[in-house]
């Protein structure tokens, strides 16, 4: 990870410095590192400074990592009158783990349109620098949370230990419990996040052992009637019917698009979940060499990293139909894999 200028690290403190109310923003359908590096930001600006910091999410984030905003954080979830107003009415806004506004979805209207001065600390490719004042982009790290964890700790914030263990939880989802994007530096953070008192073993259980048992038989059902395997690609297709019949929730299939990749020849693998309104979103992991983001840039009307990334497949659009949809999936896996 490269150093962060004086210069960034003074504005940032400048700006914080100068307001009261702080907007702290991140992407649509939320994951873990989305909440960690927003709560994280929202705890030091309440707890550490004494500002009137709230997180605002454009919607719910799944049950399964909803811990990771304290209950004490205000919290505004969607568009709704009270969060676009907070919103409008914040003299700093920031945005987290997203590269540009459009991710907030229903938000990023009123968030473009503030006057307020605006932060972005994201780690994906190609940010949207145009729409900040301030902005702390870098790739060559596990997470946002990670990053942000550098910025704190390079302007000698005190960390609570809610910012501290949301820091914790957002880089254990974004590094897949360390199993992949893991770099010295967040060894490092680990270490001394650990070191700070954080309960490691406690976040853990809370990610990985908490869940309700449809979770573990949906995994079973895409593993047998979902999974398809053709060469370097893996897909797998969650019609609204079986979701239906399993009462799945937000987040249930979380990690269920990594699980192909165990197969050495899988170089891509894809997740497919037809959601309301004739959209289907599309999950897409991958072994170095082959780079997801491109894919579904190309494919899937989305971005993200180069191991991960996500997007949709839209009817009316890109098919005519619903039934067609597995075949423009077989498609565009085996084109973008020539
Ligand atoms: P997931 O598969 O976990 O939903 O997303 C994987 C990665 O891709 C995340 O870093 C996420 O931010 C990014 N991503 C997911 N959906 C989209 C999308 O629609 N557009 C863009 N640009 N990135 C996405
Ligand atoms: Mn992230």
């Amino acid at each position: 990870m490269k150093a962060f200028t004086t210069e960034q690290l003074q504005r940032l403190v400048a700006l914080v410095k100068a307001s009261q109310s702080v907007a702290v923003l991140t992407h649509t359908h939320p994951d873990g590192d989305a909440l960690g590096s927003a709560s994280a930001m929202a705890s030091w600006l309440r707890e550490g400074l004494g500002k009137d910091a709230a997180v605002l999410l454009p919607d719910n984030p799944g049950d399964g990592i909803s811990f990771i905003v304290p209950d004490d954080c205000p919290l505004y979830i969607g568009p709704d009158p009270e969060a676009l107003s907070f919103l409008s009415g914040a003299s700093l806004i920031i945005l987290a783990d997203a590269n540009g506004f459009a991710r907030t979805e229903g938000l990023a209207d009123t968030a473009r349109s503030s006057k307020a001065p605006k932060i972005l600390i994201d780690h994906h490719v190609g940010p949207c620098s145009e729409e900040f004042d301030l902005v702390f982009s870098e790739t060559e790290v596990s997470s946002a949370s990670e990053l942000l964890y550098w910025i704190l700790t390079s302007v000698g914030a005190r960390m609570p230990l809610d910012c501290a263990s949301a820091l914790m939880a957002g880089m254990t989802t974004d590094t897949n419990n360390f199993a992949n994007s893991t770099y010295p530096s967040t060894l490092r953070m680990a270490s001394q996040l650990l070191e700070a008192g954080v309960d490691r073993d406690l976040i853990v259980r809370r990610l990985y052992q908490s869940g309700r048992e449809n979770r573990v038989r949906i995994t079973g059902w895409l593993l047998t009637e979902g999974l398809k395997v053709d060469g370097p690609a893996a897909w797998m297709i969650l019609p609204r019917e079986v979701r239906r019949e399993f009462d799945l929730r937000d987040g249930e299939t979380e990690g269920v698009v990594n699980m192909p990749l165990s197969i050495g020849r899988v170089k891509l693998s894809a997740f497919i979940k037809e959601e309301e309104g004739g959209i289907f979103r599309v999950s897409l992991r991958s072994k170095p060499g082959v780079s997801a983001r491109e894919c579904s840039q190309r494919f899937f009307h989305g971005g993200g990293h180069e191991q991960a990334a996500g997007g949709k497949i839209i009817i009316g659009e890109d098919v005519a139909s619903r039934e067609e949809v597995p075949g423009y999936v077989e498609q565009a896996l085996k084109t973008f894999l020539g």
